[in-house]
């Protein structure tokens, strides 16, 4: 395989350094050409003198000129969010990981589809604010879009051109740390316990996704994107091992379905090999270790969000980034305990509530819709 070369959009996050951890395994096949953080200079520059990248970008602009003074010269420095579409586009780059977490990752994955780079993409949120947009760009452009979260990379291997003869696409869901919590209980969540997944290690905003089970939600509006897929032809399933990571129900009755242990660094090696596979530095499942795997129905009435998610995508337009955009707040606040748990679904219901939909949207409809949401929502908790 010819050296690919990478850049990485959010490279301090959970997925940014799994995908350090990826190319350091396997320094002849790829090479790190640019990375960008949004505040964390530290760890920037730390992996900076490992990777000896080209550019360096750091996405909040207050932090450039430290950033600056810090690297004296040996890399080319980039701020805002000018500079992350401008590394998106690099063009020494074959790949671009955009692993940043919530809106902010729309602008970049644009431009590097623009600028035809493949993207590796991390980002749900991206797809769920506007993925019309986005899958338009793909084709326009003739770009690979390689799919990083673990159910979408599933699908994406299993569906391979069968897309024709797809049934069903199953999303299997862990349901988090309080899948088995009455509804009573779920009144006293505390942050400690949301930020305590059973089966993944991430950064924060997914992990308490993932306890709203919003995460699910969003990767509903995910799969109908990058799969072209109904709303009706994409079920939930809780599985609670983590071990399929997701599969296609065909018309013929077969199910092809993706195992293996619950490592992020799998997808995220995958989108950068693909079509070729690699050696990879996770650990082998192991059946009779596991022993059984478990299926049960979601809970729509404990787990609101999912819902609202799943609503939003059906009415499209606008609504899915106005949504998202209200989930991002309320879990930034429920993190700083301005809200409690069961009110993160309470907020993103009463900001969709009174949002009118645009259909069809521009790019900037779609920011206006965005930072109408914040706004909105900061006014609802403050
Ligand atoms: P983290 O919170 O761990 O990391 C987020 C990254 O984005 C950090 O590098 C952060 O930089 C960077 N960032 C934040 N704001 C900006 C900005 N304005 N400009 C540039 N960079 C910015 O998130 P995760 O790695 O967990 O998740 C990343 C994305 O991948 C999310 O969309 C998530 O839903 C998705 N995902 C994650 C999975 C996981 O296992 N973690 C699984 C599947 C999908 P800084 O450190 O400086 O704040
Ligand atoms: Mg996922």
């Amino acid at each position: 395989m010819k050296q690919k070369r990478i850049v990485i959009i959010g490279s301090t996050g959970s997925i940014g350094e799994q995908a350090l951890q990826v190319i350091a395994a396997h320094p002849e096949q790829f090479r790190v050409m640019g990375l960008a953080a949004g505040s964390n200079i530290h760890r920037l520059i730390e992996q900076a003198h490992r990777f000896q990248p080209e550019v360096l970008c750091v996405g909040r602009s207050e932090f450039y000129p430290s950033l600056r003074e810090q690297v004296e010269g040996a890399y080319q420095v980039l701020a805002g969010m000018e500079g992350l579409c401008e590394l998106a586009t690099l063009e020494q780059a074959d790949i671009v990981l955009v692993s940043v977490s919530g809106a902010v990752g729309i602008q970049p994955t644009l431009a590097a589809i623009g600028a035809q780079k493949r993207v590796a993409l991390a980002n749900k949120e991206t797809l769920v604010a506007a993925g019309d947009l986005v899958m338009k760009a793909v084709q326009e452009n003739d770009t690979e879009l390689i799919p990083v979260d673990s159910e979408h990379a599933a699908i994406f291997q299993c569906i391979r051109d069968e897309q024709a003869w797809v049934r069903n696409l199953w999303l299997t869901a862990s349901g988090g740390p309080f899948r088995d919590y009455k509804a009573e209980q779920m009144k006293n969540i505390t942050v400690e316990e949301a930020l305590n997944h059973p089966n993944w290690e991430m950064g924060a905003k997914i992990t308490v996704d993932s306890a709203t089970l919003m995460n699910k939600g969003l990767e509903v509006i995910e799969a109908h994107h990058l799969f072209s897929a109904a709303y009706d032809c994409i079920k939930i399933i809780i599985q609670r091992e983590s071990v399929i990571h997701s599969m296609v129900e065909f018309v013929d009755g077969s199910f092809l379905a993706h195992l293996g242990v619950a490592d992020m660094r799998i997808p995220i090696q995958y989108a950068f090999s693909y079509p070729e596979r690699m050696v990879s530095p996770a650990r082998q499942l192991d059946f009779t270790a596991l022993g059984s795997i478990h299926f049960e129905s979601p809970d729509y009435e404990r787990f609101p969000s999912l819902l609202l998610a799943v609503q939003a995508g059906r009415t499209g337009g606008t609504m899915p980034a106005v949504m998202n955009a209200a989930n991002e707040t309320a879990v930034a606040a429920f993190l700083q305990r301005k809200l409690s748990f069961m009110q993160i679904p309470e907020l993103i219901a009463a900001v969709m509530s009174r949002h009118q939909t645009i259909q069809l949207p521009t790019l900037e409809q779609i920011m206006e819709a965005d930072q109408w949401a914040r706004d909105e929502s900061s006014r609802m908790i403050y």
